[in-house]
């Protein structure tokens, strides 16, 4: 669940730039100049926010709620970015103010800079927000952003004086935000996959009905994770480009890392066609919040639609034998042999009188939804807190109706398996 301290923290920071920029204004601003360098630092700011979130480090996961969370804010920050820079963009007078040499202006060209980012952050954007355009083919000209930032901190660095006004308060904070900015740009391009990175082999590639469960051993020590965690698998070799988010099925404390891949696109179709034993794989990790330990009620209500499943697979794999939760887990999917691991999770309920397994087959007619689970479920729908993960129209069907039945937002605790 997305955490409002971090959005809260955006927010203030914005506030306090705004206030700084309107309380001092110089004595030379005139109206249009005082508004639109107030958007124009605000642009920078939201785009130094969504800098410092890809920078993935685990303090601002905490803040926001998860990586996926993080990479949610960064794509809407960077949305902001966008039309704040456009509106500061009409604002700018079009004349040059009096007092601002004409020349020294045309040797730093601030103006043709700032328009060259704002050109790039557009396109930018439009691609980002297509979802027409594939994520890989998307996620290389996507690293052009790193050159917009550069070109935004050259186009106010160069500005004239009296648009902006290095020495002032306001100016001061831009600055410390160009700093911070800077570092977490050069971290996330040098530094990032490098601290993250651990090595593995491949043990063995499991075909599943249309997906595949891929074991790696550690080459060195093994990940710390919790479960309901994910991380990226980067298989090394040709041809297997970008590195790809999985969450963990496999419990923590196993000597083997396991990740269960469905069968989607292009690269998971490889996964499954090509990938052999004795490979390397770097997996970075791990990241998110989908943790059953922060749910306050002993009583769960646990939905997995589809792939969904894999989260809750290392939650049930790890689960301790004197777990004195009250849970209820539905397994959604559309038939009986793609319920995959549905032998594993029959096997671990005989065991566990503390859980209780639904199935929901849609082939049947039989959907995972609010009045089916209502109609099982012992006590009120309210009693209860929710993990839900699987496809998103499933998801948002489920969290509208249990709001319609009087479940709380913080009741519900979802995993979306998407950044985009
Ligand atoms: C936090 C998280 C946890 C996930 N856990 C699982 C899991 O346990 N099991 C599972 O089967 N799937 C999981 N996924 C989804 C999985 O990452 C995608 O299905 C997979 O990357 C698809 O790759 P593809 O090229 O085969 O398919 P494509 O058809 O190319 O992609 C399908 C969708 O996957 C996403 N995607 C593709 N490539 C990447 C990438 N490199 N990085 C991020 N997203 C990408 C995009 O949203 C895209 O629209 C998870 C995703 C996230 C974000």
């Amino acid at each position: 669940m997305l955490r409002l301290q971090g959005i809260n923290a955006i927010i203030a920071l914005i506030a306090v730039f705004a206030l700084l920029h309107l309380a001092f204004v110089p004595d030379a601003h005139t109206f249009r100049t005082t508004i639109s360098t107030l958007l124009g630092g605000i642009a920078f700011l939201l785009m130094t926010c969504s800098v410092i979130l890809a920078t993935r480090l685990e303090v601002f996961e905490e803040m926001f709620g998860g990586l996926d969370r993080m990479y949610q804010v960064h794509r809407v920050a960077g949305t902001f970015t966008a039309v704040f820079a456009l509106v500061h963009f009409f604002f700018i007078p079009k004349e040059l103010p009096a007092g601002v040499d004409p020349v020294a202006n045309s040797t730093f060209p601030s103006a043709q800079i700032g328009m060259a980012a704002m050109v790039l952050l557009v396109i930018g954007l439009f691609v980002a927000l297509n979802r027409k355009i594939s994520y890989s083919r998307w996620r290389n000209p996507h690293k052009v952003m790193a050159l917009v930032y550069i070109l935004v901190i050259g186009h106010f660095m160069n500005a004239p004086g009296i648009f902006f006004e290095r020495f002032s308060a306001s100016g001061i904070l831009l600055i410390l935000a160009t700093l911070v900015g800077t570092v977490a740009l050069i971290y996330t391009a040098f530094g990032m996959n490098k601290r993250t990175a651990q090595h593995y082999t491949i043990e063995a590639v499991n075909a599943l009905e249309r997906a595949t469960e891929v074991v790696l051993k550690p080459v060195g020590d093994m990940l710390k994770f919790k479960p309901g965690q994910f991380a990226f698998v980067e298989i090394q070799g040709k041809g297997w480009s970008e590195p790809h988010p999985f969450t963990i099925s496999s419990a923590p404390g196993e000597d083997r890392l396991r990740f269960t891949m469905k069968v989607l696109g292009d690269w998971t179709r490889k996964v499954r066609e090509e990938l052999q034993p004795g490979g390397e794989v770097i997996v970075r990790g791990p990241y998110g919040r989908f943790d059953a330990s922060k749910a306050e009620s002993k009583k769960q209500v646990w939905i997995a639609g589809g792939i969904g499943l894999t989260p809750f697979l290392s939650k049930l794999r790890a689960m301790d034998a004197d777990d004195d939760r009250d849970i209820h887990f539905a397994y959604a999917a559309r038939n009986k042999e793609e319920a995959i691991f549905l032998e594993e999770l029959q096997a671990i309920a005989a065991e566990r009188d503390n859980l209780t397994l639904y199935y929901f087959f849609s082939e049947d007619g039989d959907f995972a939804r609010v009045d089916a689970a209502k109609e099982r479920l012992p006590g009120a729908l309210t009693d209860y807190e929710y993990l839900i993960c699987g496809p998103k129209p499933m998801v948002e069907g489920l969290m509208k109706d249990l709001k319609k039945e009087g479940v709380k937002r913080k009741a519900m605790h979802v995993e979306a398996f998407e950044f985009r």
